[in-house]
């Protein structure tokens, strides 16, 4: 789960990390007020959406009174931003982040992140921090540094220094940025955060090391035990379609391909989408109604597919052992009898109760092209597809 910058700093600063003062607007008269009660020189109006590049993207815009913050505020809020991070339909902007503007010496990369390779978690930190830092890594790969940090023992105090010194913060400087890691370590650790990214992290004209950006991230499977941070989800931010899919207790993930699949067990369901692959289909999803499902839930998972856009044909691959095949069937049926079915539908069946499963499919009288094992399947809904693309085409 993601949650928004300023969300993100609110949280960073309970963990003492220096963060410049700041607060949430969501309308121009709200960041106006915001402003005047900072009252700086200059003030920052940033975009809260769920993805980075904002800067480039004109997201961040730098103002010097609280009318021009109510201005700039106009001018972004109900904006589109699309930056490399949004995909081509970018993010409609509607919360702001108003803060005092800092004034910037140098700009630094601090982050963590699960190393998988080694099992580890690990903080980076580059002397190359800001808008271009993906460009550091790809051409200048040895100016990020990083530090393997063990799990029983913490970040140690004196690999943050060492990671300070080689990022060249100024010594008289060092112990704000330790500081400043170590409340990072540990809100990463303690909220179960799979990333937690400052880019930028500053040195101030003033002297001040401060987090000017913060990017957390949190692992969904830690969310049952941080109410706190379920409170900030942003379901404007989230795939509507992955929020249905949570309430029936459904493993959904949306991809960009036009093949819905349905499958019980998520090896099956991977296994699924690299046949689709393998016969040069694209999945539209990942999805799988897991082990004991109910009819409810079955019908709920077949919505899900049938209400994406991009859906041009569906493969119902159920494996059935826990899973019955007729309550498989029974939820297709119902789902397809509110919405219909437009699209074609190859179904491949095996396992418990699967003749019965077979038969309620045959006499709901839909048009389903069983299949008999899953090249069978993934050949004909992609040649099926294919088709249909074709006489739109023409
Ligand atoms: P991102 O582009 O979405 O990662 O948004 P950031 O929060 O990182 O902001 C982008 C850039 O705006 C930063 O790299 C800074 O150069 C600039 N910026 C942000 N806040 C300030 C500020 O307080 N003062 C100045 N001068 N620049 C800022
Ligand atoms: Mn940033």
């Amino acid at each position: 789960m993601k949650i928004h910058e300023y969300q993100g700093k609110q949280l960073l600063k309970d963990y003492r990390v220096a963060v410049p003062r700041g607060s949430v607007a969501f309308t121009p008269e709200e960041a106006g007020e915001a402003a005047a009660a900072i009252g700086s020189s200059a003030y920052v109006v940033k975009a809260q959406i769920h993805a980075g590049g904002r800067g480039k993207a004109g997201g961040v815009k730098v103002v010097h009174s609280p009318e021009q913050v109510s201005e700039a505020a106009t001018e972004l809020l109900g904006k589109v931003l699309v930056t490399h991070q949004t995909g081509r339909e970018g993010k409609e902007v509607r919360r702001l982040l108003i803060e005092e503007g800092s004034a910037i010496d140098k700009e630094y990369y601090l982050g963590i992140v699960l190393d998988r390779k080694i099992s580890r978690v690990t903080m980076i930190a580059s002397s190359e921090g800001g808008m271009e830092i993906e460009e550091v890594a790809a051409n200048t790969p040895e100016k990020i540094v990083r530090e393997t940090i063990d799990p029983l023992i913490g970040l140690a105090p004196f690999q943050a220094r060492r990671l300070a010194f080689a990022i060249g913060i100024p010594g008289d400087k060092v112990n704000q940025a330790v500081k400043l890691m170590l409340g990072l370590y540990q809100v990463f650790v303690e909220k179960d955060c799979t990333i937690a990214e400052i880019n930028p992290l500053v040195l101030t004209k003033e002297g001040k090391i401060v987090a000017l950006d913060a990017k957390l991230n949190f692992d969904d499977n830690g969310l049952f035990r941080h109410k706190d941070i379920l409170e900030l989800r942003d379901p404007n931010e989230e795939d509507q379609k992955e929020i249905e899919a949570s309430k029936y207790g459904l493993n959904y993930i949306a991809l960009d391909g036009n093949i819905g699949c349905m499958v019980n067990g998520a090896g099956l369901a991977m296994a699924t989408m690299d046949i689709i692959k393998a016969y040069h289909g694209e999945p539209a999803n990942f999805l799988d109604v897991g082990g004991g499902a109910s009819k409810e839930k079955v019908e709920a998972a077949f919505r899900l597919i049938l209400s994406d856009p991009h859906v041009e044909g569906i493969l119902v691959n159920i494996f059935g052992g826990i899973m019955k095949c007729d309550v498989i069937a029974e939820g297709i049926v119902a789902a397809t009898k509110s919405i219909g079915l437009n699209v074609p539908l190859v179904v491949r069946l095996e396992g418990t109760n699967v003749a019965l499963g077979k038969e309620i499919l045959k006499r709901s009288g839909l048009a389903i092209s069983p299949a008999g094992n899953m090249a069978d399947a993934a050949g004909k809904i992609v040649s099926l597809v294919d088709q249909t693309a074709g006489g739109v085409a023409q």
